[in-house]
């Protein structure tokens, strides 16, 4: 007996009970081999075929175009904070950075230590980040533009992304990686660590145009420099195994879903559950992030009787719930729906809303 709860963890997160099934099913003896695939060299033609296919997986789930390539890192999001200055920014050049929230700022800070120059191009800081600046204006000559298309804190999403000019933009996908399909025309590069939407943490999937290469600086050592990963497909050194294979899992699941445009349409019906019943219920439910600009990864939402918010956490976890505290910037609630959050989730939490307002309304 087993029982798995609905567990709303802005990430690491919920991942689809079918992948975890399949990872258990063959982790002792991996494809015949008597090995788990954790166990087993990384240069090995086993994992290599795991790692082979993982990338075109994703190349075709993500409609990723011929410019690109697809790398493997780690250190997480956070690590590319400090590469993307390292590697784009050209000597007497100039960046862009769009700031929409703390890990908007996290990255900022990063090119503050560098040394590089940049301009902040809009910000939403003026109203505790709650809404999505635009339109917005980029100046010309930006060697990129920086920008994070989900804010996780506080439940903001870029519908589209903006239109960065003459450059390109670089976008930290973490929150809301492969939730929906993705225009690249106007991207340089994007990135994400696996632990919300495709993953255990431990992995940084970067898909980069190849044509960055070319500014990368002579004192960059090789590990923190993008082609290096590319030159040897992402094996340069021993690459974090167990992600790889668990990103191939949920990636074979995006595919069985209908891919990502069907995984949009889901994640559209899940959030909807949520924010009807703090629509309808604006006195006492108060939505943080401008209707428009609405995260369909992380809802967040403060009760207009905050003393009632530790209650509404002990109810929830008595009904089989957990993960809704929300981010301390921001207070409150939140709850974060990624892919794999079922929409039995969001039916249940927005059940347990009605019924939470109706014992305390
Ligand atoms: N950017 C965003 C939008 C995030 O949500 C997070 C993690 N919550 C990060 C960056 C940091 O990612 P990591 O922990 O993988 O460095």
């Amino acid at each position: 007996f087993m029982k798995r709860i609905f567990n709303f963890s802005a990430g690491p997160a919920t991942l689809p009970l079918e992948v975890l099934t399949e990872a258990r099913d063959e982790f002792l003896d991996f494809q015949g081999s008597g090995m788990s695939i954790i166990e087993m060299s990384h240069r090995g033609g086993i994992f290599q075929k795991v790692h082979d296919e993982s990338m075109a997986r994703l190349r075709a789930v993500a409609a990723i175009p011929e410019r690109f390539d697809i790398l493997y890192m780690t250190g997480g999001a956070s690590t590319q904070f400090a590469l993307i200055p390292m590697n784009l920014a050209r000597k007497g050049g100039k960046a862009g950075y769009i700031n929409t929230g703390v890990w908007s700022k996290k990255a900022i800070e990063q090119a503050k230590i560098l040394g590089v120059d940049f301009v902040e191009v809009a910000s939403s800081k003026d109203q505790n980040h709650n809404y999505i600046p635009s339109p917005i204006n980029v100046p010309a000559g930006l060697d990129y533009v920086h920008m994070t298309s989900n804010n996780t804190i506080y439940g903001t999403q870029f519908r589209t992304l903006p239109n960065p000019g003459d450059s390109k933009l670089v976008v930290d996908m973490s929150s809301d990686f492969l939730s929906r399909p993705i225009d690249w025309s106007h991207i340089g590069m994007a990135y994400a660590g696996l632990q919300k939407n495709a993953g255990p943490s431990g992995l940084t999937v970067v898909i980069i145009d190849r044509e960055y290469y070319e500014r990368e600086k002579e004192e960059t050592p090789s590990m923190f420099r993008y082609s290096t990963f590319a030159k040897e497909q992402s094996l340069y050194n021993t690459p974090p195994t167990f992600q790889i294979y668990m990103f191939g899992l949920v990636l074979k699941w995006i595919e069985k879903q209908g891919g990502l445009t069907a995984v949009d349409a889901a994640n559209e019906k899940k959030a909807k559950l949520i924010y009807d019943v703090i629509d309808a219920h604006p006195d006492f439910y108060l939505g943080h992030a401008r209707k428009e600009d609405r995260s369909l990864m992380n809802v967040t939402w403060n009760l207009a009787k905050q003393e009632l918010t530790d209650d509404f956490l002990k109810g929830t976890k008595a009904a089989s719930m957990d993960g809704l505290k929300g981010h301390r910037s921001v207070g409150g609630l939140r709850a974060s729906i990624y892919n794999a959050m079922p929409l039995e989730g969001c039916q249940a939490l927005a059940d347990y809303m009605k019924d939470f307002l109706k014992k305390n309304g």
